[in-house]
C-alpha cells in the first residue's frame, strides 16, 4: 500500500514523496489509519520499521492553522532519539509552515529551548525529565493537548521514566488521543496501556528475524593513522570472498582503493564522482565475482543489493546511525549468517560506537587484531587443505615434477619452492603491529580514565540503577553506555562517570531528580560523609558542555541526513 493511498493532504502527500517513501511499511500500513481516526494505538515492531512516521504523519495531519498551542506531545527515552524524531517531523510538516515542532531535551541551554516554546510551537518532542522540568516552570503548557505519544516506551521504562511518565499522562487533558510505541511489550508496558489508554488498537507486527540480528558485529580499536594496516591484515586473514568497505568520503575511497591495490589485494572503488560507466563496470565485477572487495562511500552503495556479500567493514564510522543498519544490512541477507567489522581509533570514535550500538541495540564486541603470525598459520593450514586433495594432476605436470626430482633436489624442496611463490608475495604485504592491541574488557573500568560521583539518594529509597542511570543520561544527553559500575547503598549511590566529563556531569545533575527525589551530586571522595561538596562556579546559565557525541553533527537536526528505504522482509 502507497502512501497516496492514505487520505492525507496534499502537503504531507509532498513531503513524504520528498523524502522518498512510497511504498508504506507494515507498521505503517496497519498504524497510520487507526491514528488519523483517533483511535488510541499501541503498536509494536522492532527497530527500523518506520514507527516515526506511523506517529509522525498523523501528528503532523492533526495540526490546524490556527492551533498557537502546543497540541501533540512526542515523549522519547534520549536526548538523540528526540532530535531525530524532531527532525523527522520537520520534514513531513516542510509544506505545513503553520504545524511548528520542537525538541526539548536535558544537557541543552534551557533558555533557547523557552524561546522556542513560546513562539507558536505545537508539536513538542522530549525526554520526559525535561518535559517535567518545561511544565513545572510553566514554560510548557499542555492545556490545549489532543495527542500524547510515548515512542520507545519499553526502553523508557527501563530508563526508569515510569514515574515522569505518568506524571505527565495524569496532567493533560482527559480528552485526549494516547499512543505508544515499542519494540516490546513487557507487561509494565500493558499496565501503561490498560490505566492510560482508552480502548486502544494493538497493532503488531511480528517478523521472524531481525536482519542485524544475524550479523556478528565486532570492532578493532586501532592505533590513529594505522586503519589501512589493521584492514590489510583484516583482509588477509579472513580472505572474504565478497566484502563491501565503507569511508565516508571519495578521496577515502580513491585512498584506500590505491594503497589496498597496491599490496596487492584485489579491490574497486566505488564513489559518485564516477562515470556511470565505470560505475556499472565496477559493479558488474563486484557481482560476478571477479572483484572480491568494494571500497565505497554511503551515497554510492545506495540501491546495491548484491546476495552473498560475507563481511562488512566500516573503515570510517558511520556519520549517521542509520548508516550503519544500512551497511552492515549489506550482508546477513536473506537470512544467512554475515559478519560486520568497524575499525575506530581513538575515544571519540569508541564513543560514538557505543552510541550506534545502543541505537541498533545490539552487541558490538571489541577484537583483538589478528597478529602476523597468526595469519601465517592460517595462509598455510589453508594451502594444506587445498593441496592435500589433489587429485588426477595433469600429465604434463606430473612429467614436469618428475624432471624436477631428476634434478637431484628432495620433493619437499621443491613443493616449499612452489609454495613460497604464491605465499611469500601474500604474506610480504602483511603489516607489523609491534605492540600488540590490548583488549580491554571496558574502557571504563580503566582507573585513569573514570571517576566516581556520589548521589544522595540509595535503597531507603528504592533505587534501581537503571533510574539513576535514566536521570544521568535524561540530564546529560550522554547515553547510558557512558556510565560505568553502579553501587547503590542505603544511603547513597555511586556512579563510575568518564572522568573527562565530570564537570559536565555534575553540572547538568544540579536539578536532577531521581524518582521525583530532588538529589545531590557530589564528586566522590572514597568517604560518604565527607564527599566534596560540589564546586559552584561554572553555573552561569550556558553549562559548558564538553562532551560533544561529534563534530560531524551525528544527530544534528541540520545535518543532511539521507532517506532510506525500508527493505521490505518477507
Ligand atoms: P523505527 O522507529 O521503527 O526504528 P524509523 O522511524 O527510525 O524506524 O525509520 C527508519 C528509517 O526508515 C528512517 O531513515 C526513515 O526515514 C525510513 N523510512 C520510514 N518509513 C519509510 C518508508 N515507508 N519508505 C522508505 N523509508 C522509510
Ligand atoms: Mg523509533
Amino acid at each position: 500500500m502507497q502512501f497516496n493511498e492514505l487520505n492525507l493532504s496534499q502537503e504531507l502527500l509532498d513531503a513524504v514523496e520528498e523524502l522518498g517513501f512510497s511504498e508504506m511499511t507494515e507498521i505503517q500500513q496497519k498504524s497510520i489509519p487507526l491514528l488519523l481516526e483517533g483511535n488510541d494505538v499501541t503498536g509494536r515492531s522492532n527497530t527500523g520499521t518506520g514507527k516515526t512516521a506511523c506517529f509522525g504523519i498523523p501528528a503532523v495531519e492533526s495540526i490546524k492553522p490556527d492551533d498557537n498551542n502546543v497540541a501533540v506531545l512526542i515523549l522519547c527515552p534520549t536526548r538523540e532519539l528526540a532530535m531525530q524524531a524532531c527532525g523527522e517531523l520537520k520534514k513531513f510538516s516542510k509544506f505545513k509552515k503553520y504545524v511548528r515542532v520542537s525538541a526539548v531535551y536535558g544537557g541543552a541551554s534551557m533558555e533557547k529551548q523557552i524561546h522556542e516554546l513560546k513562539h507558536g510551537v505545537n508539536i513538542v518532542v522530549g525526554t520526559p525529565g525535561r518535559v517535567i522540568d518545561h511544565m513545572k516552570r510553566k514554560t510548557l503548557r499542555l492545556e490545549s493537548l489532543r495527542t500524547v505519544i510515548l515512542d520507545e516506551a519499553d526502553e523508557m521504562l527501563n530508563m526508569g521514566f515510569r514515574e515522569d511518565i505518568e506524571t505527565i499522562l495524569k496532567s493533560v487533558p482527559e480528552e485526549r488521543q494516547t499512543v505508544l510505541f515499542s519494540a516490546t511489550m513487557p507487561p509494565a508496558i500493558l499496565a501503561i496501556t490498560k490505566e492510560y489508554q482508552k480502548n486502544p488498537v494493538t497493532v503488531k507486527i511480528d517478523e521472524k528475524y531481525r536482519t542485524v540480528d544475524l550479523i556478528d558485529q565486532y570492532f578493532f580499536d586501532v592505533a590513529m593513522g594505522r586503519k589501512t594496516d589493521a584492514l590489510k591484515l583484516l583482509l588477509s586473514a579472513y580472505s572474504p570472498k565478497s566484502a563491501m568497505i565503507f569511508c565516508n568520503t571519495k578521496k577515502m575511497v580513491d585512498d584506500l582503493t590505491d594503497e589496498l591495490s597496491e599490496s596487492g589485494f584485489r579491490v574497486m572503488g566505488l564513489h559518485g564522482d564516477m562515470k556511470q560507466a565505470q560505475r556499472t563496470q565496477v559493479m558488474n565485477g563486484f557481482k560476478n565475482g571477479s572483484v572480491s572487495v568494494l571500497i565505497a562511500t554511503d551515497v554510492a552503495a545506495r540501491g546495491i543489493d548484491v546476495n552473498g556479500i560475507d563481511i562488512v567493514f566500516n573503515y570510517d564510522l558511520p556519520q549517521d546511525n542509520e548508516y550503519y543498519i544500512h551497511r552492515i544490512g549489506r550482508t546477513g541477507r536473506a537470512g544467512h549468517k554475515g559478519t560486520a567489522y568497524t575499525l575506530i581509533s581513538g575515544r571519540k570514535q569508541l564513543y560514538a560506537l557505543k552510541d550506534i550500538s545502543k541505537f541498533t541495540k545490539a552487541e558490538i564486541t571489541e577484537l583483538p587484531l589478528p597478529q602476523k603470525n597468526d595469519i601465517i598459520s592460517l595462509k598455510l593450514n589453508r594451502i594444506f587443505e587445498q593441496t592435500k586433495n589433489i587429485q588426477n594432476p595433469s600429465r604434463e605436470a606430473l612429467s614436469l615434477a618428475k624432471r624436477l626430482i631428476d634434478t637431484g633436489k628432495s620433493p619437499e624442496e621443491i613443493i616449499a619452492g612452489l609454495i613460497d611463490e604464491k605465499f611469500q608475495a601474500e604474506i610480504s604485504s602483511l603489516p607489523e603491529f609491534d605492540i600488540p592491541t590490548p583488549l580491554r574488557k571496558s574502557r571504563r573500568r580503566d582507573k585513569a580514565d573514570t571517576v566516581k560521583i556520589e548521589i544522595n539518594i540509595g535503597r531507603n529509597q528504592r533505587i534501581a540503577p537503571n533510574f539513576i542511570l535514566g536521570a544521568l543520561a535524561d540530564a546529560t544527553g550522554l547515553s547510558g553506555r557512558d556510565f560505568g559500575k553502579i553501587d547503590i547503598f542505603d544511603k547513597h549511590t555511586t556512579v563510575e562517570i568518564p572522568e573527562a566529563e565530570t564537570d559536565y556531569i555534575l553540572d547538568s545533575m544540579k536539578s536532577a531528580k531521581i524518582n521525583g527525589h530532588k538529589v545531590e551530586v557530589k564528586l566522590y571522595d572514597g568517604k560518604s560523609k565527607s564527599a566534596k561538596p560540589l564546586k559552584d562556579d561554572f553555573r552561569n546559565g550556558k553549562p559548558q558542555k564538553k562532551f560533544k557525541q561529534s563534530s560531524k553533527g551525528r544527530y544534528s537536526e541540520s545535518s543532511p541526513k539521507k532517506t532510506h528505504r525500508i527493505k521490505k522482509r518477507h
